[in-house]
This record gives structure tokens, sequence and C-alpha cells, in this order.
């Protein structure tokens, strides 16, 4: 828990969130503000700012948070058309809110390049 840490406050229950998934290590609820028809986003309940802050004890920790999120993708029928898994890390990476959290966005078809 890091004080201060939107995340961590939702983790923690102090903020409410649409709840898609949770065990032990991860959470997974709903955007506020969703980019694509399904946008859920999933953490690590532990406090890793960005994910170039990550060490190798983590490695394993974001291997089984990706496995998770596939499990989130098909249960919310995004498996078959496919999906989009993006991380901002930074300043230039467009990330607001600084405790890592990968975006599941699928359910139209995705552009690229990203803006
Ligand atoms: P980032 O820009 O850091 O990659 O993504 C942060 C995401 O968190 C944004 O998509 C934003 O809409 C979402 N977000 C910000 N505050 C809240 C909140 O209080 N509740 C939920 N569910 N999502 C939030
Ligand atoms: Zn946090």
């Amino acid at each position: 828990m890091s004080s201060g840490c939107l995340f961590c406050q939702i983790v923690e229950g102090a903020v409410p969130c649409d709840e898609v998934y949770s065990d032990e290590e991860f959470l997974a609820f709903r955007d506020i503000n969703p980019q694509a028809p399904t946008h859920i986003l999933i953490i690590p309940k532990k406090h890793i700012a960005r994910i170039n802050d990550a060490e190798a004890d983590d490695a394993e920790l974001l291997g089984r948070m990706m496995l998770k999120a596939n499990d989130i993708a098909e249960s919310n029928a995004l498996a078959e058309d496919g999906f989009r898994y993006i991380i901002n890390s930074g300043v230039d990476g467009g990330q607001s809110v600084y405790h890592i959290h990968l975006h599941i966005c699928g359910g139209r078809q995705m552009m690229w390049p990203p803006g």
C-alpha cells in the first residue's frame, strides 16, 4: 500500500470500483473512462509505480498477471475476435496513475499507430 495512490485505495476498498476479478495477488475492474466497449484494468495488489520499476523478484507476478489477463479476456468474450493489452509508462507513455496496470481493451477494431 502506497499512501496517496489511487489504485492502492481501490485495492483497500477506500475507493469503489466496478470489480471484474479479485484474488490474493490481483484486482481487475472496469476503467472509469472506457476507450473501448470493454475496457478493464488489471493491477497487482502490490504497489509498483511503473512497469520499469519492476524488479527481478516481480517477474513471476507479472507473468501471472498476463495469464490472468488472458482469463479475463476469455471470460469477457474478447478471446475470439481479439483485444489489445496496453501498459503506459511515465510521462511520454501517457501514464496517469502511477501503480502498474494492464489495460485490456476490446469489443471494437483497434487502430495502429496509437496516438
Ligand atoms: P494510464 O493513463 O495511467 O495508463 O491509465 C489510467 C487509467 O485509469 C485511465 O484509463 C483512467 O480512465 C483510469 N482511472 C482513473 N481513475 C480511475 C478511477 O477512479 N476508477 C477507475 N475504475 N478507473 C480510473
Ligand atoms: Zn498503488
